[in-house]
């Protein structure tokens, strides 16, 4: 399988332009080997992830986390980062990240662990904004349909389970060609008249350019009139965290039992401000920032990682807050990764690591 071949699916499972602003998601290492035999897959890339890479002759290692993560100065091998990204230069393999981007959207990271919690329909806690936009384009009426279907083939008009969605309305377009122009409709220095559609698609950032690309492509006139919006809607599918709700109440002892069977490791908790817990927020990584929020959805328990002493104060009475470790909640990202991969490419040898790399232990 070609490198750019896996890496182009990859994008299309969590598009880079959704990552956060801190984060370094992208192709990390571009090995001279362009050919690949097979892919591993892992959290977090070590020496011994790369050790295994070479063992299984995988050219690629795709990680959760970016092995880079701000500027490198010098590679002298002072620290497991810099030996583990030597290792893989000197063995050829590649290195990917797809980290925030895959937390936020609505079938990545946050998706998985509502599957291990058993909570289905779950929403995004914070949706993200501007990332939608709104094209509007005027087009002859005899070419509203295939310009329509032209956009909606490049992603335009896709919101949640709807697709080929659009807005037109019908009006007269008035326009002048200069003499040098080459109309397709009208006259060259003559007013011309064209009863045409305003034709309104709303477009997700990922596929804005493939979108604008397909509308000069398919659109008939030399000049193309239209306009793109910024719009300040939330992307309900698309952002950090999510919550959900149990059928029924749950004992709240019960259920923080329950996934610390299912998470393993080590489960600390606030005090119960109630025994029963129904609605639950969750992020995987470290979701702290999202305290405030998981408490105005209405949460009885949220769930991350990474809460410093002092912030389990901040549940105050209001909210149970539940660390369950910040490997322990995203360790089901592997399998999320390596389910699409296989699913994509079910000839092809997707591994998965056999390596924990997990740096925290617990007695
Ligand atoms: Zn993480």
């Amino acid at each position: 399988m070609h490198l750019q071949e896996i890496i182009r699916e990859l994008n299309q499972f969590a598009p880079p332009i959704y990552q956060e602003s801190y984060d370094n998601s992208r192709l990390l290492y571009n090995s001279t080997n362009q050919e690949i035999e097979a892919v591993l897959v892992c959290l977090d890339v070590t020496e011994k992830i790369v050790d295994e890479a070479i063992a299984q002759k995988a050219g690629l290692i795709i990680s959760h986390h970016p092995l880079i993560f701000e500027g490198i100065k010098s590679l002298t091998g002072k620290n497991e980062v810099e030996r583990s990204f030597v290792k893989a230069i000197k063995n050829d393999i590649a290195i990917f990240a797809l980290h925030t981007n895959l937390d936020n959207m609505s079938h990545g990271v946050n998706a998985k662990i509502a599957e291990k919690l058993g909570i289905t329909n779950p929403k995004i806690l914070e949706p993200k904004r501007g990332v939608l936009k709104k094209l509007v384009v005027f087009v002859p009426k005899s070419k509203v349909k295939s310009l329509s279907e032209a956009l909606w083939s490049a992603g335009a008009g896709s919101i949640g389970e709807y697709d080929l969605c659009s807005y037109r309305s019908e009006g007269i377009g008035t326009f002048r060609p200069s003499a040098q122009a080459n109309p397709t409709l009208g006259v060259r220095e003559e007013l011309h008249s064209e009863a045409e559609f305003r034709l309104e698609v709303l477009v997700e950032q990922h596929c804005l350019s493939d979108v604008l690309k397909a509308m000069h492509a398919n659109h008939p006139y030399e000049e193309v009139a239209y306009e793109l919006y910024a719009i300040e809607n939330e992307h309900q599918y698309i952002g950090s965290g999510m919550y959900g709700d149990y059928a029924e109440p749950i004992d709240a002892m019960k259920l923080l039992k329950q996934i610390k069977n299912t998470f393993g490791g080590m489960l600390r908790y606030t005090h119960l401000p109630t025994s029963k817990i129904q609605r639950v927020a969750w992020c995987g990584g470290s979701g702290s920032f999202l305290l405030n929020k998981a408490k105005a959805v209405g949460a009885d328990l949220f769930l991350s990682s990474d809460f410093k002493y002092h912030q389990f104060f901040e549940a105050d009475n209001e909210i149970l807050i539940a660390d369950i470790g910040h490997y322990e909640n995203e360790q089901f990202t592997i399998s999320l990764i390596v389910e699409y991969l296989r699913k994509k490419f079910p000839t092809f040898a997707v591994l998965l690591t056999e390596n924990s790399t997990n740096p925290i232990n617990y007695i």
